[in-house]
């Protein structure tokens, strides 16, 4: 399985991550575009056991989902940078690890899928090869 490597913005934490499909899913929906500053997040869904720490410490922000559950966010406790949050809905040996912050990462192209695609900018073109209005039906 491929491994990509994660720098934060200012250096203090690294991490690598074991990628079983380097494929990018976006993120519309409004917590993204609040916590990243953009128009969308880029994301995976990997087992946790593929998420390594190899620098510095993460704190944790906690939200409510629209779920109910709450989701925590990690990220660099000095610049804020996001490696990967964690949403208790979809169990606890999986997490959400931000593609975008993954170093080779620009090369993977075309998005596997969209998501909140309902809250995508009108401006913005639908690139994934999937689109779901919210998540896609489980
Ligand atoms: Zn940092
Ligand atoms: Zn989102």
């Amino acid at each position: 399985m491929p491994e990509y490597k994660g720098v934060c913005h200012c250096g203090a934490t690294e991490w690598t991550v074991e990628i079983p499909e380097e494929k990018h899913i976006l993120c519309h929906c409004g917590a993204c575009k609040l916590m990243g500053g953009g128009e969308f997040t880029l994301n995976q869904i990997i087992p946790k056991s593929n998420f390594h720490l190899t620098k510095g410490d993460l704190k944790v922000y906690s939200y409510k989902g629209d779920s109910g559950n709450s989701v925590d966010c990690f990220m660099c406790p000095k610049c804020a940078s996001s490696p990967y949050h964690h949403q208790h809905v979809m169990g606890e040996n999986t997490i959400v690890i931000r593609t975008g912050l993954l170093k080779g990462s620009d090369k993977w192209g075309k998005p596997a899928a969209e998501i909140y695609d309902k809250d995508r900018a009108s401006w913005l073109p639908q690139t994934g090869e999937a689109s779901f209005p919210e998540v896609p039906p489980s």
